[in-house]
Parts: C-alpha cells; structure tokens; sequence
C-alpha cells in the first residue's frame, strides 16, 4: 500500500510538470522605428505571457521569444501584415525539453558518483547532486577547498559557496558566480567544471598555481537554488527566485535586477508579474543580501564575475548607466584578450563591450553594484549559444563550453594577480 502510494505522489509530482506544448520560439527582427516599437508594444502587454529570450533593443536586432500556442495563430498573421520578417528557431519547445528530460531520467538511474572523479560533467544535475558535488569536493581537498555557508535562500536552502585556498588570512581574492538565473543551466554546469578544474590543475598549471599561491577563488555555483529547483521540479524556464511577493499570484524576484546600483531605474521592473521584477527594495533577497555582506565584510575581493547564458557575450560595467566607467579602456583590453583566448580552443565567437552598448540597459546588476563598490575587474558573461538551443543548450556542449570559458576566467584572474590595485 504505501509503496503504491509513493508512486502515486511520483505520478503527481511527475504530471505537475508545466507544459510548453506547441510552444515555439521565433527569432523576429525589426527593420525600422515603428517595428521596433510595436515589438516593444508586445513586451509591455504582460497578459500575452511571452517569454522574451532576448530583449528588444533597437532596429535590425533580432529577439528571440517564446510564444505560447494560443497567441502564435494570432500573432504569426498579425507580424506578416505589418512586413515584420521573423522566423521560428524552435518549432515544438516541448519535444526539446521531453528529450532533456529523459537524459536527465537516464543519468538518475545510473550509479551515484562516489567521488569527484566518477562524477559525470557532460550532464546537467539537480540541486541535491550539486550539494553533494560540493561536499565532496572540499572533503577530497582539505587543504584547499572548504564549502563555506554564506546565508539561506528564501525557502531556507544553504547558500554554499566553495573557498579555494592555499593559506595566508584575507587574500586578495576573486569571486566568481554561476546560476543567478534559474533556467540557464549551462552556468551551473560549467562551475562545477571549473571547481574540478581548479583542484586538478592547482600545482600543474603554473598560471593557475601562481594565481592560488597569493590569491583565494570564491565560486558560488548555485545563486538561486529555490529557483533551480524549480526548473528542475516545475518549470524548466523560470528565471527568478521563488519569493511570495504580497498581494499578487505572481512568483518570485529577478536576482539580477535587485542590487544598489541604480535601483529601480530603466532597465528593471516594479510590475512582481514581470521577469525582470527587481523586488521591494534594494539587495531585499536574501540571496543577493548574503553575497553582498560577504563580499563587504571580506573586504579584498579584486575581480567580480558573474556568468550568465546565452548569447556569448562578455561584459563589463555599466548597465544603469550610458557614463563610461572610469577604467573602461583597461576593461576593455582585457575583454579583447579573454575573449580571443576563449577562441582560440574551439574557435567560439564572443562579442564584448559595456553591458548597456552590448545588450541593453539594465538596472540593479551585481557587476555594477561591485564595481561601484571598488572592484575593478567586474565583469559578466553570457555563454553559449547565441540562439539555436538558446537556454537548453544540449548537455554535450557543457564540456567544451566550460574549457573555453575557463580560458577567459584564467586570462582576468592573471591579470588580477599581476595589476594589482
Ligand atoms: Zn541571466
């Protein structure tokens, strides 16, 4: 009896699943002010539940969104009557996520990795198994990793970061992020490479070693572990965390908006239905609270990376504001050189630039608020690709994105190391 009961709450938990059934993604691009400005027009209309993978900027740049099946027939017509050239990058969202999901079905029912070593990289994993990824990690490398609990999620999830660290007291240190934003999986998946990568290369690597022999690495690898979850549970692109805000259905906070860097302005949301809601007040979210009291309280962090997907972008402050920061050439340098570095494996095209003249105006982001903060060397990612999985970037490239990746992540750290400021 109670094991049929136990399927059946499986069953439930499995059909509760939300489902994007003749979901597409279409890539449209306007051609001039007034498509530009009926594109925006839609963005605004919250009610029409679409998704928007990729804002609307400015004519001739494409944006990606998500369409659920009830508006296609009514907006594919509607496009084609005002000119408005689009075509749909994922036909049937659903099948691509039912395969996703029955690669991860198959990796659940293979042996629990019992070390760092059998763990497998190529797959994407659930909170619990990143959890216990960390644990063994820092218990395999005693003397150089600790798993650090920086403070508790809204649904009271610990917030680990992992310390990579070789001695001395309050290094000059590097804090490096991944999974802010709940449904960009590959950014998880590549910090769990990294953190692998760091414990293996340590002594083997000289730049790497001389890098750890006076500074610390932070890696968070989970931001957002209410809203990781989710995805895993629920819905594989919720973006936010999952704070109730008060007197609204809607769920949740976009982590990515609710820093103390130009709060509220252009560039985020006050509507809690939108996805770039930036919450009550400034850094209100627990967890972007812990990583700034960290952060503040630790004192010598010297570089700030924040790791983000899609689009193959790497970005530096400001995106609040059109005022250069005040190292923009120097940000820009090393842009240039992480980036050709980051190529030169597999030769993956990155563009770089301010985070307002590359993407878009953007308010309340970490990098600005550690930037403005002292940090010089902030900067943010957008990994792979620039649309054709867009966020479900088939598990076979977390390998070879995370090695380029860290070639760019390597290149800002030595230079952290040898500018020092
Ligand atoms: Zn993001």
């Amino acid at each position: 009896m109670m094991r049929l009961l136990t399927f059946a709450a499986l069953l439930v938990t499995v059909y509760s699943r939300d489902t994007f059934k003749g979901h597409q993604v279409l890539q449209i691009t306007p051609k001039d002010e007034a498509q530009l400005a009926f594109l925006k027009e839609l963005e605004d209309i919250l009610e029409l539940e679409l998704d928007f993978w990729r804002r609307v900027t400015a004519v001739s740049c494409p944006v990606h969104v998500r369409v659920p099946f009830q508006f296609l027939q009514f907006l594919k017509p509607l496009m084609e009557s005002k000119d408005i050239s689009y075509f749909t990058m994922v036909d049937d969202l659903q099948a691509v996520l039912d395969e996703e999901q029955k690669e991860m079905e198959l990796s659940a029912c293979a042996q629990k990795p019992l070390n760092t070593e059998s763990f497998n990289y190529s797959r994407y994993h659930t909170l619990s198994e990143i959890y216990s990824f960390q644990d063994m990690l820092a218990a395999e490398n005693p003397n150089l990793v600790t798993n650090l609990v920086i403070g508790q999620s809204y649904k009271g999830r610990p917030l680990n970061v992992l310390k990579f660290s070789t001695g001395g007291t309050n290094r000059r240190a590097i804090w490096i992020d991944t999974g802010i934003h709940a449904r960009e999986w590959i950014t998880p998946a590549s910090g769990i490479w990294f953190a692998k990568k760091i414990v293996t290369d340590y002594g083997r690597d000289p730049i790497l070693t001389d890098i750890l022999n006076s500074m610390d690495i932070f890696l968070e690898i989970v931001i957002n572990p209410d809203g990781y979850e989710y995805t895993h549970s629920t819905n594989r692109l919720w973006r936010k965390n999952r704070k109730l805000n008060p007197r609204t259905n809607c769920v949740g906070v976009d982590l990515n908006r609710n820093w103390d860097s130009g709060f509220g302005t252009r560039g985020a949301s006050s509507n809690p239905c939108s996805e770039t809601y930036h919450g009550p007040r400034a850094h209100s979210e627990s967890e972007v609270k812990s990583i700034m009291d960290f952060v503040k309280t630790h004192g010598n962090i010297k570089a700030f990376i924040s790791i983000h997907s899609y689009s193959q972008l790497l970005m530096y402050p400001y995106g609040y504001t059109r005022n250069p920061a005040k190292d923009q050439a120097e940000l820009d340098r090393l842009a240039r050189k992480a980036v050709t570095d980051l190529g030169s494996l597999y030769g993956t095209h990155y563009r770089y630039g301010s985070i307002i003249s590359t993407i878009y105006q953007s308010s309340g982001g970490s990098i600005d608020w550690a930037y403005d903060q002292g940090i010089k060397y902030s900067y943010t990612f957008e990994l792979r690709d620039t649309g054709r999985h867009g966020f479900l970037l088939p598990s076979s490239q977390i390998v070879p994105t995370s090695e380029e990746t860290w070639l760019a992540l390597r290149t800002i750290m030595d230079h952290t190391l040898k500018d020092p400021y």
